[in-house]
């Protein structure tokens, strides 16, 4: 799906929305989240458009593996390849997925925070159960 007129991301990608671009290929394009979670936080996301990872794995795996290859490389230049850092894909509601454009968030710079549901082990069943 090459882009669509009401997607956010398809008009980043267009430049008809501004955003702070730190790298863009043939494919992708890299850009610094508008709310930063994390003292570096970016998104990958493909210049065509897939709603999710999901749909994206299904459509172009190889585009798939490219949204990481380039989160790499944003990261080295961050200079935050070495301390290391977080990839994340939220796809759907639990998730807190907001832009259904594809996108994967690149988090890192300090130390992160552990991840996942606030106080899930009390909710935790005992092993084997
Ligand atoms: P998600 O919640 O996984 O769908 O992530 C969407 C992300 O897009 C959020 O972290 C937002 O802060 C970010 N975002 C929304 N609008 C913009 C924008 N105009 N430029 C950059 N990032 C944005």
């Amino acid at each position: 799906m090459p882009r669509m007129a009401d997607c956010l991301f398809c008009r980043i990608v267009a430049g008809d929305v501004p955003a702070s671009v730190v790298r863009e290929t043939e494919r992708t394009v890299v850009f610094r989240d508008i709310a930063p979670q994390a003292r570096t936080h970016l998104l990958v996301v493909p210049r065509e458009h897939h709603q999710d990872a999901a749909a994206l794995a299904g459509a172009d795996p190889g585009l798939l593996a490219a949204l990481v290859t380039d989160a790499a490389q944003a990261a080295a230049v961050d200079g935050i390849d070495r301390s290391g850092y977080r990839l994340v894909f939220n796809t759907g509601p639990d998730s807190g997925q907001t832009v259904f454009h594809v996108h994967l968030h690149v988090l890192g710079g300090a130390p992160l925070g552990h991840f996942g549901e606030p106080d899930f082990g009390e909710h935790r069943r005992p092993s084997g159960g």
